[in-house]
C-alpha cells in the first residue's frame, strides 16, 4: 500500500499524545549532549531535529544486556523463571532508514535454523515509524548499500520534514493503524507538497559525498585473504570495540551465569560482544586463533562483507558511517573498501 499523509509539526504533539496510550513509545532523546533512543511519556522529550542517534536503535530489540532467565538451584533441583514481555505493542518512532535497513540483516540472523525469540518477540511488536534523513553527514554512504536517506526499507510509516508540516508515507497497514489513532490530525497532501518531498529527496542525496561501488567486494575478498593491507589496518586497531557497539548491523553476543553470593540463585545473562576484541577467541587452552587485530580486523570485514553475503544473501553495512565518525583511531571502512576494490590479487 502507497498512500501519503499531511500532519502540522504543531499537530505531532496530540499524535504522539495518543499514540503514548496504546503504545509503548521509543524516540530519539537528547541527554549529556548525546542523542540515542529511550522510552518516552511525553512528546516534548523528542529531538525531531537530530543528525542521527550515537548509539543505534537496534538497542531496543536487542538489548545491550538482557536477562534471559533467572534460576534457583535446590539441592536436586533447578527452578527457572522467565522474563515477563511487554504485553504492549512497541512503537521506535523516528529511526533513520539506514538503522531500519539493519533489521533486514538481524531478521535474518535471528530468525534462522536457530530461532531468537528474545529478539524475535520484541520485533514482531514493533512498529517502525521513520523519519527520513534531510542532512546526511560527510561520513555517510548509504546509497553505496543500494539504500537512500528515504528508503522505506523495514519501515511501517516514513515522515518527511517538508517546513511546517510532515509528508507521512503510510508503507504498510500496521502504520495505516497508528494513523486511524488520531485520523482527524491528517489530510491529504497538496500537489505543492509531494512536490517538496521530492525536492527533499533529491537534496539530501546531493549532500551523500561517499561513493564506493560494492558489487565485487565479496569476490575480491575471496582472493585477498593473505593481502599485506591487513597487517597495515591491523596495526592501527586498538580492539575498542566501539565500531562493534555502534554498528546497527553488529549481533555478536556473550552470555554468562551471574550467582548469587550464596550461590543457590542467579541470572542468566547476555551481554553485546565484539570480535576484535582480543579475547573474543581466546580459548581456554590459552590458544588463540585470531593472534593479533590484524586477524581481528580482517574478520570483521570478512564477516560483514563475505560470510554474510555468502550465507544469506546480504551485507553486513547499511553505510551508517558511525564507526568512521566514532572510530578513535580514525580506521575507515569506506578506505578499507577501496582499498579492496584496488589491490591486486596477491597470494
Ligand atoms: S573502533 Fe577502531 S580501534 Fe576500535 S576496534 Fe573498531 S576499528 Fe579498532
Ligand atoms: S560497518 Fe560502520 S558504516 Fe557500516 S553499518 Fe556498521 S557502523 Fe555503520
Amino acid at each position: 500500500m502507497e498512500v501519503s499523509r499531511i500532519i502540522l509539526k504543531r499537530k505531532i504533539q496530540e499524535f504522539v499524545s495518543k499514540l503514548l496510550k496504546e503504545y509503548e513509545l521509543y524516540a530519539p532523546v537528547k541527554e549529556n549532549d548525546l542523542i540515542n533512543f529511550s522510552a518516552i511519556n511525553t512528546n516534548s522529550e523528542i529531538a525531531y531535529d537530530y543528525y542521527n542517534s550515537t548509539k543505534p536503535p537496534k538497542q531496543i530489540l536487542f538489548t545491550q544486556s538482557e536477562t534471559l532467565f533467572k534460576f534457583k538451584l535446590g539441592r536436586k533441583s533447578a527452578e527457572i523463571e522467565m522474563p515477563e514481555n511487554s504485553k504492549k505493542e512497541k512503537i521506535i518512532l523516528g529511526i533513520r532508514p539506514c538503522d531500519a535497513k539493519s533489521f533486514s540483516l538481524l531478521d535474518k540472523v535471528f530468525d534462522n535454523e536457530y530461532k531468537d525469540n528474545y529478539y524475535l518477540t520484541k520485533r514482531r511488536s514493533t512498529i517502525l515509524i521513520g523519519l527520513s534523513c534531510p542532512n546526511p553527514k560527510a561520513t555517510c554512504f548509504c546509497t553505496s548499500l543500494g539504500s537512500t536517506p528515504f528508503s522505506k526499507e523495514n519501515l511501517d510509516l516514513l515522515l518527511t520534514d517538508i517546513g511546517e508540516s510532515y509528508y507521512v508515507e503510510i508503507v504498510t497497514e500496521r502504520g495505516a493503524k497508528t494513523i486511524k489513532v488520531a485520523d482527524e490530525l491528517f489530510s491529504k497532501p497538496t500537489k505543492k507538497e509531494e512536490e517538496k518531498r521530492a525536492e527533499a529527496q533529491v537534496e539530501a542525496e546531493k549532500k551523500i559525498v561517499r561513493h564506493l561501488s560494492i558489487n565485487k567486494i565479496p569476490d575480491q575478498l575471496e582472493n585477498i585473504y593473505d593481502a599485506t593491507i591487513w597487517e597495515s589496518i591491523g596495526e592501527k586497531c586498538i580492539g575498542c570495540g566501539i565500531c562493534a557497539y555502534l554498528c546497527p548491523t553488529c549481533h555478536c553476543f556473550d552470555i554468562n551465569d551471574e550467582l548469587s553470593a550464596s550461590r543457590t540463585k542467579g541470572a542468566r545473562i547476555r551481554t553485546w560482544d565484539y570480535c576484535t576484541h582480543q579475547i573474543y577467541t581466546l580459548q581456554t587452552s590459552g590458544f588463540n586463533p585470531r593472534p593479533t587485530q590484524k586477524y581481528r580486523v580482517r574478520n570483521r570485514i570478512y564477516h560483514k562483507f563475505k560470510y554474510l553475503h555468502d550465507n544469506f544473501n546480504i551485507l553486513g553495512c547499511v553505510g551508517c558511517g558511525r564507526c568512521i565518525e566514532h572510530c578513535p583511531v580514525n580506521i575507515d571502512v569506506t578506505e578499507i573498501l577501496s582499498k579492496i576494490n584496488s589491490v591486486s590479487v596477491e597470494k
